[in-house]
């Protein structure tokens, strides 16, 4: 980096140029290659979460020893620009200097207590003012717990308690954790590896979920004509982005709110990734359909700044159904962390106006450098996005609008993408299932890099062949 010492003692990585790293090192590769081997032993496949294994790209996942702004650096400190961003938490980029500062405030005074703290008030208090602000906002009660998982799975209990029905209807390809109910058609890893639905989920809770085709108002009408008073919500991810991104057709969210609402269903609209991301009041703000009437909203990833915290938010007459008020259960020996609120308070708060500007200008350079080389080495491609979200799919023209047209594109082509960028110093998410993330830590540094390493990427992917 530019302001390190020039006295510094010798790096493993002297040897490599800045920004370009190539496989030919391969002291500094076999460093991550043996952690993985290590890990393997282990670990279930070496890592804590599947698409982190690079099952779908090949070789060995970079293991990441620390990250700072736009940057991750890995088991022999080589310098990577990062477009996962932990997957959508670091939107202020890594290592943020208030962040950190709060996070270590919070740790001198205790890490954790089992009892409620003034912080886990002042964001939901947050949470509320940052919705309102922009409309007529349903986030009334808000209760934390430590994941995306979590806070939907509670959200369908909920849903479930409040209605008194059992069924839920989701969108193939729309991911929402992984609870049992909420697995068939998942996106995200599922998708990655080409998963129909996970084993040891009973066949008792899979018929529990009805999976519809997305962007689909006859399916959506017919689920409700078929099962008359008993679908207790629907839960819809508040932009798909985790088959890629499959933003909603304009008009989609608001037939889904009319439609769950005339049938007595309740709306669960998922911002686990989207919120506080997209926009100040996330996908809810930004939706072309205007504010939408939605019962419950999750929220995970931003909302913790990196740290295990997640929410779900609502009307007060349902949210006040859960324990102690109410006879719906749900609680957590970490919920509401003073660590995670901390990480979380910080976040939102240096979140502003100016940190949404620069991450969807950021977006946009990329997406632009992305079509430009792509273009030039002659692959058809489709940047599909949702705000300062966006995926690339190879092999089509259009954005794909639901899972099959997701998985009809040339995926393939994919592995020879990531591998010239992953050697050209340029991390992007090991599948092709997955949106890229831009952080408000991208500057012209590391946004330069990204558009230096695309044109020889994308004539890997016109050279990738399809497997026999
Ligand atoms: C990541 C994600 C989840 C799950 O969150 P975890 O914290 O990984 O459990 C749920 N819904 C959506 C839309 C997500 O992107």
């Amino acid at each position: 980096m530019a302001d390190e010492p020039l006295t510094r003692s010798p790096q493993p990585s002297d040897d490599v140029p800045a920004g370009g790293l190539s496989a030919a090192s391969s002291e500094a590769y076999d460093a991550n290659a043996a952690l993985f081997e290590r890990a393997q032993r282990r670990i279930p496949g070496g890592v804590n979460s599947p698409v982190r294994a690079y099952r779908s790209v090949g070789g060995a996942p970079r293991f990441v020893r620390r990250a700072a702004g736009p940057y991750v650096y890995d088991a022999e400190d080589r310098e990577y620009v990062d477009l996962v961003a932990s997957w959508g938490p670091a939107l202020l980029g890594h290592g943020n200097p208030s962040v950190v500062a709060a996070v270590k405030a919070a740790a001198d005074r205790g890490l954790s207590f089992g009892a409620p703290t003034e912080g886990e008030v002042e964001l939901a208090e947050l949470v509320h003012d940052r919705v309102h602000r922009l409309g007529r906002s349903p986030i009334e009660r808000l209760r934390l717990v430590s994941t995306g998982t979590e806070a939907t799975m509670t959200a369908v209990r909920l849903a479930r308690g409040a209605t008194d029905r059992p069924l839920v209807v989701k969108f193939a390809g729309h991911y929402h954790g992984h609870s049992d109910g909420l697995l068939a058609d998942a996106g995200s890893g599922v998708a990655t590896l080409a998963l129909p639905a996970s084993a040891g989920v009973p066949a008792e809770i899979a018929a529990q979920t009805l999976v519809l085709p997305y962007n689909d108002e006859d399916a959506l009408r017919l689920a409700f004509e078929r099962h008359p008073g008993r679908i207790a919500a629907v839960i819809t991810e508040a932009a798909a982005a985790n088959m890629g991104v499959v933003a909603p057709l304009p008009g989609f969210n608001r037939f889904l709110v009319e439609t769950a609402h005339a049938n007595g269903a309740l709306v669960i609209l998922d911002e686990v990734l989207t919120g506080f991301r997209v926009h100040p009041g996330g996908w809810w703000a930004l939706d072309p359909d205007g504010a939408l009437d939605v019962d419950l909203i999750t929220y995970g990833k931003v909302i913790g700044g990196g740290l295990p915290l997640a929410a779900l938010g609502g009307r007060a007459s349902v949210m006040d159904l859960l324990a102690p008020l109410g006879p719906v259960y749900q609680a957590g020996t970490l919920s509401g962390n003073p660590l995670a609120v901390a990480a979380g308070l910080a976040t939102l708060r240096a979140a502003d106006d100016d940190v949404y500007a620069r991450v969807d200008a950021a977006s946009q350079r990329v997406q632009a450098a992305v079509t430009a080389a792509l273009t030039e080495a002659g692959v058809a491609h489709a940047i599909s996005r949702a705000g300062n979200l966006f995926s690339v799919a190879f092999g089509v023209t259009e954005a794909p609008r639901d899972y099959d047209e997701v998985r009809a594109q040339e995926s393939w082509r994919h592995p020879a993408f990531f591998h010239a960028m992953l050697e050209q110093g340029i991390s992007l998410p090991p599948s092709v299932f997955e949106a890229w993330f831009l952080t408000a830590a991208h500057d012209d540094r590391a946004l330069s890099r990204v558009e230096e390493a695309l044109p020889s990427a994308a004539r890997a992917a016109a050279a990738a062949r399809r497997p026999a």
